[in-house]
């Protein structure tokens, strides 16, 4: 098996068994990775070292930390893909920020391997609104992407603004 394959079984791995970001460490997995027909315990201290260093979660990254529970957020929802939380400045009564646990920048980094995740933020975002008691009413979805897009924080983000009309094309 090629490194980058035995990285990505790992990455599998984790993300079935962990119930901590990968900074924290391996939860459950010492005795269940088997890398090269080697476990864990038996990988050379480079090998080692090469796995735990991969992580998904960017130390730079605001919404990672709050992912995270290192920076406190108004949590309103979470599972097992995804949190939602309170914007800090919100721009309608309801303004949540629902957030992938897995970090990737943007939209426009995305690739197939986030297509069921992107699916689950919308899904995600439907519920979260019903539960708030406007959907019927209506609401709005947007994924800032990028400078000419609006965006600031580049761990992708789905906004879900309801509580009040909004205009289109918005500004
Ligand atoms: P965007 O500009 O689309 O990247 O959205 C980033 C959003 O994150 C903005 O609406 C900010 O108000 C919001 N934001 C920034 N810092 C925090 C924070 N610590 N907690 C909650 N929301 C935040
Ligand atoms: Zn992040």
């Amino acid at each position: 098996m090629a490194f980058e394959e035995a990285q990505h079984s790992v990455e599998l791995l984790l993300t079935c068994n962990r119930s901590a970001p990968l900074s924290q460490g391996f939860p459950g997995t010492e005795t269940e990775l088997v890398v090269h027909g080697l476990r864990f315990g038996e990988l050379t201290n480079t090998a080692r070292y090469a796995l735990i260093n991969h992580s998904d979660m960017k130390d730079d990254c605001l919404f990672c930390k709050i992912v995270a529970g290192e920076i406190p957020s108004g949590k309103v929802y979470e599972d097992e893909t995804c949190i939602a939380f309170n914007d800090i400045s919100p721009q309608a009564p309801t303004h949540v920020l629902v957030v992938p646990r897995e970090h990737f920048d943007s939209l426009d980094t995305a690739t197939d391997a986030q297509r069921a995740t992107l699916g689950h933020l919308l899904l995600a975002s439907a519920e979260i609104a019903r539960k708030r008691g406007i959907a019927e009413d209506g609401y709005r979805v947007v994924i800032n992407t990028n400078a000419d897009g609006g965006q600031t924080v580049f761990h992708l983000h789905v906004h879900l603004l309801g509580g009040r009309p909004f205009v289109f094309p918005p500004g």
